[in-house]
C-alpha cells in the first residue's frame, strides 16, 4: 500500500493486487463470524514510526491515532509503575517517574541505567550480539529483566534474549526511553485495523491506482521484452513494466522461482527467516473493569492489556472490550483456545480484581503463527535488497532490508524504499527521521 501511494502520487500507473478480500496483510481485522464484533490483533506504533505516521496522515486518517505519553505496568496486586516524561530535557525526561518506580529496586535502577547509557549514542550497526550476552555483560539483575528489559523487549520484538540482536533492541530502548518525548510516546490505531487503513488505498485510488482484492497472482515471467507478465489466480494475464512483490519472503521466493540468480539467493533467505507467534484474547464484559487504556502485566503470560472499548471511544451501555496480547507465543501454538481463555481468565483479577464482579459476555482467541519474524543475532546480512537482479522487478516487506524490525514502519519503509528504486531515487518517498531533542541534540549520533 505504501510503494501503490507513493508511485500513484508520483504519476505512474499502478495497480494493487491483493489476494485477501482486505487491505492491510498482516495488520487486518475481519468480522468474527460467529460472535459478531470485528476483531483485529491490536497494533502499536512509536513516534519514531515516521513512516507510518506520514502514510497514515497524508491519506487523512492522522486522528484515528490515539496518542499516549505514559505507560503503566502493573504488578500482580494492581501495584502500579508509571514511566513518562517530565520538563527535564531528553535523555532525562523518564528519569523522575523511573526514579519513582516502586517495580524495581535502587540497584535494579542503577544497573537499568547503567545499560541505557550504552544506548545513549545510538546503538550498533552490526547485529551478531545477542541481547541474552549483552544483559549478562551489563549485569542485569534479575527483577530488571523481569520488570523492565523483557517486558519491552518482547513486547516490542516479539521474541527471546536470545533470538534478538542488540542492535534491534537497542534501537527500540534508544528511540523509547533516551532520543525524545516524542519518539517514545506510543500511538495506538483507535479503529479495526483494515478499517484503520482503508483510507490509504482511497487515497492511492483518488490519484489513479487501481486496487483489485481477491486477486491472486499466481505466476510471473519476464516478458523478454524489458516487461512482465503477472498471472492471476482466474488466469488473467497482465504486462507490466515493472514488478514489485510485497508478499512476505515464501510467497516472493516462489514467485521468483526460475529467474537468476536472485532466486537462490532469496530461497536462503527464506530460509533464515524465523517466524514468531503471537496469541491474543478477546473479552467482552458487561462493565468497566479498569480505567486505563492499556497496561503492560508484569510477571505473567499476558505481556499486555488493551482497553479497546475505551481507545476506540465506545458508548458505555456497549460495554467494555478487552484485548490481552501474548507475545512469543510458541507455548500457546500447542494449547487450545479454551486452555489459553481459561489460563486468561485465571490471571486477569490478579491485576483487574474489578473483573470478578463482571460479567464476561463473548470471548475469542486469535492466534497468530507468523505474526513476525524474529531479530535473531546475524539476520541483517540475509536481508534483501529492494532492487533485485533482474530490471523492473523489486521486493519489499518488512523482511526486506530497512533496519527496522517486524513492523508496520518496517514494511511502510519497505513499500517507500522499493517505491524509490522503481523511479530511480531511491530516498524520494522516505520520511525524515525525528530530530533529537535536549540534550541528545549533543550526546546522540
Ligand atoms: C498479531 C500481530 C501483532 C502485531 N503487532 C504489531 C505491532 O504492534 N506493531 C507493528 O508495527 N507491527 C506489528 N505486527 C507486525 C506487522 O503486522 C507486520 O510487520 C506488517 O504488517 C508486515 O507488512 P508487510 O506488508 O511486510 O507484509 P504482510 O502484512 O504480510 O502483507 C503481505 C500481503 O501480500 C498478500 N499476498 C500474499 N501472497 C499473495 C499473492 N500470491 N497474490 C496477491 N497477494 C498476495 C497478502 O495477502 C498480504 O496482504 C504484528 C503482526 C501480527 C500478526
Amino acid at each position: 500500500m505504501a510503494a501503490t501511494a507513493a508511485l500513484a502520487e508520483a504519476g505512474l500507473a499502478v495497480t494493487l493486487l491483493e489476494w485477501r478480500p482486505y487491505l492491510g496483510g498482516r495488520a487486518y481485522s475481519y468480522e468474527h463470524p460467529t460472535i459478531g464484533e470485528v476483531i483485529d490483533s491490536q497494533h502499536v506504533i512509536l513516534g519514531c514510526c515516521t513512516n507510518v505516521i506520514d502514510l497514515i496522515t497524508l491519506a487523512g486518517a492522522g486522528d484515528w491515532l490515539r496518542w499516549y505519553d505514559a505507560l503503566t505496568f502493573l504488578e500482580p496486586g494492581g501495584r502500579a509503575s508509571v514511566l513518562q516524561p517530565s520538563v527535564l530535557p531528553a535523555p532525562l525526561h523518564q528519569t523522575m517517574s523511573f526514579l519513582r518506580a516502586p517495580m524495581l529496586s535502587a540497584r535494579d535502577k542503577v544497573g537499568i541505567a547503567r545499560g541505557l547509557m550504552e544506548f545513549l549514542r545510538g546503538y550498533p550497526a552490526d547485529d551478531t550480539e545477542s541481547f541474552a550476552t549483552w544483559l549478562k555483560r551489563t549485569g542485569q539483575t534479575e527483577r530488571a529483566v523481569r520488570h523492565f528489559w523483557e517486558p519491552v523487549v518482547v513486547g516490542a520484538l516479539n521474541d527471546g534474549f536470545e533470538r534478538c540482536s542488540v542492535k534491534y533492541a537497542g534501537k527500540v530502548f534508544h528511540e523509547s526511553f533516551l532520543r525524545s518525548a516524542e519518539a517514545g510516546r506510543l500511538g495506538i490505531p483507535a479503529r479495526p485495523l483494515s478499517e484503520f487503513f482503508a483510507p490509504v488505498a482511497a487515497w492511492a485510488e483518488s490519484k489513479g491506482a487501481e486496487v483489485r482484492l481477491k486477486t491472486k497472482v499466481d505466476a510471473l515471467r519476464s516478458d523478454g521484452d524489458g516487461g512482465w507478465c503477472v498471472r492471476l489466480g482466474n488466469g488473467e494475464q497482465i504486462r507490466m513494466r515493472a514488478v514489485l512483490l510485497a508478499t512476505d519472503q515464501r510467497v516472493a521466493v516462489r514467485l521468483m522461482d526460475g529467474f537468476k540468480a536472485e532466486a537462490a539467493v532469496e530461497r536462503e533467505v527464506a530460509a533464515e527467516v524465523v517466524p514468531a507467534p503471537i496469541t491474543t484474547v478477546h473479552l467482552w464484559y458487561d462493565r468497566e473493569v479498569t480505567a486505563l487504556d492499556h497496561a503492560v502485566l508484569l510477571d505473567t503470560r499476558i505481556q499486555w492489556m488493551f482497553q479497546k472499548s475505551k481507545i476506540r471511544r465506545w458508548a458505555a451501555e456497549r460495554g467494555t472490550y478487552l484485548e490481552l496480547v501474548i507475545s512469543a507465543s510458541s507455548a500457546e501454538l500447542g494449547m487450545g483456545r479454551e486452555a489459553i481463555l481459561a489460563a486468561a481468565l485465571e490471571e486477569l483479577p490478579l491485576f483487574f480484581p474489578e473483573v470478578r464482579e463482571a460479567r464476561l459476555v463473548k470471548s475469542s482467541v486469535l492466534k497468530e503463527a507468523r505474526a513476525t519474524f524474529s531479530v535473531v543475532p546475524g539476520f541483517d546480512r540475509w536481508r534483501a535488497e529492494q532492487r533485485t537482479e533482474s530490471k523492473g522487478l523489486y521486493v519489499a516487506g518488512d523482511w526486506t532490508r530497512t533496519e527496522w524490525p517486524s513492523t508496520m514502519e518496517g514494511a511502510v519503509r519497505s513499500g517507500r524504499l522499493a517505491a524509490g528504486e522503481v523511479v530511480g531515487d531511491r530516498g524520494r518517498f522516505m520520511s525524515a527521521e525525528l530530530p533529537a531533542s535536549g540534550l541528545m541534540r549533543w550526546l546522540g549520533r
